[in-house]
């Protein structure tokens, strides 16, 4: 890595609900942060339609323009909020250096705070994706999207925890769920696959594919395949949920923080410390069970505070 150009108090890296509000607290506390946004401006929450979780909405909010209004906050109070995004990190130092955008730039920095999410795996069906850019009915998030579908007939696909919890979840809401489990049988825990067969309007297919979601404006059924068989299938269905997993976006960070087997940054527990001192994470990067808007807000301020703590007594 090149020499830094630049010495930053407090970097944060990524712009979701997570970096935005730690950016909102550092920026208040005087830290002067400097905030990269990454691949996606906005974060997951720029894939999603409507927000009607977050407190505060009543009517609810769009993703995106709750992005635009947590971005202008961070503003307000001098967030430097840049384009780019980080690429590659050296952590053995008092300073911590952060290569930007492939060397264009090189940042030291006291703190930095990873706020650098996770991304929802997709099956990566033209139908699915396609659906799923226009706002048609597919979801990677049962607890964000399910109250669009009350009352109605929806398929998920996964066997995780996720995808049982989030049945169960759907469940609730509508009126049937199907739930395409790929082999024939789930990897969710036992207690959970207990609940998801324990209820009754969830319908388990195993061994069963996805061939295409159908619905030119909006989801109206799916195909599928059972892949012992080999019998298609159709269904008619309004909701699409995928459920198969996230991957956390914490790669550059691979061999100087500790990583679960999942690659998910390992915070000391009630903070957001990792193991390297002025180091703080916060949102889905260090979080696969909740995945929130709301719950990734809470950490970006926890690691803000818990920033300007580090510096405060380090005499900064
Ligand atoms: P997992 O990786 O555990 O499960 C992903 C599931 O998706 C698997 O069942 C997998 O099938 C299936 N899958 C993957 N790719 C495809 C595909 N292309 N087509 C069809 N199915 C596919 O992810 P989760 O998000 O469920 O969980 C992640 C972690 O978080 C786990 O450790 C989990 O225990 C934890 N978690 C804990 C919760 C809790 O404690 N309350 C809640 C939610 C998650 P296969 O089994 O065949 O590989």
């Amino acid at each position: 890595m090149g020499e830094p150009q630049e010495h930053i108090s407090c970097l944060i890296i990524g712009s979701g609900p997570a970096g935005y509000t730690a950016a909102i607290y550092a920026a208040r506390a005087d830290l002067k942060p400097v905030m990269y946004q990454g691949m996606q401006p906005g974060g997951q929450l720029t894939e999603t339609t409507d927000v009607d979780n977050f407190p505060g909405y009543p009517e609810g909010v769009s993703g995106p323009e709750m992005m635009i209004q947590l971005q202008k906050q961070a503003e307000r109070f001098d967030t430097d909020v840049r384009s780019g995004w980080a690429t590659k990190v050296d952590f053995s130092g008092d300073k911590h250096l952060v290569e930007l955008d492939n060397g264009k730039h090189v940042v030291s920095a006291d703190t930095v705070i990873i706020s650098t999410g996770a991304s929802a795996k997709w099956l990566g069906l033209e139908s699915e994706i396609r659906l799923r850019d226009i706002g048609g009915g597919v979801s990677a998030c049962a607890v964000c999207d399910g109250f669009f579908y009350r009352n109605q007939t929806v398929a998920i696909v996964g066997a995780g925890d996720t995808a049982a919890e989030e049945a169960t979840y759907l469940a609730k809401l509508c009126e049937k769920v199907h739930m395409f489990v790929r082999r024939d049988e789930m990897r969710a825990s036992k207690a959970m696959q207990h609940r998801v067969m324990n209820t009754d309007n969830i319908e388990v297919h195993f061994n069963t594919e996805t061939v295409e979601v159908l619905g030119e404006e909006g989801v109206t059924g799916v195909r599928m395949i059972n892949n012992v068989t080999k019998e298609e299938g159709q269904l008619d269905i309004t909701g699409f949920f995928v459920a198969i997993g996230h991957k956390p976006n914490t790669d550059i960070f691979k061999g100087w923080l500790d990583l679960d087997e999942q690659g998910y940054i390992i915070n000391q527990a009630g903070t957001s410390k990792t193991n390297i001192e002025g180091v703080f994470v916060s949102g889905d990067a260090a979080d696969k069970v909740y995945r929130q808007a709301v719950t990734a807000a809470g950490t970006g301020c926890m690691a803000a505070l818990d920033a300007e703590r580090y510096l405060a007594a380090k005499g900064h």
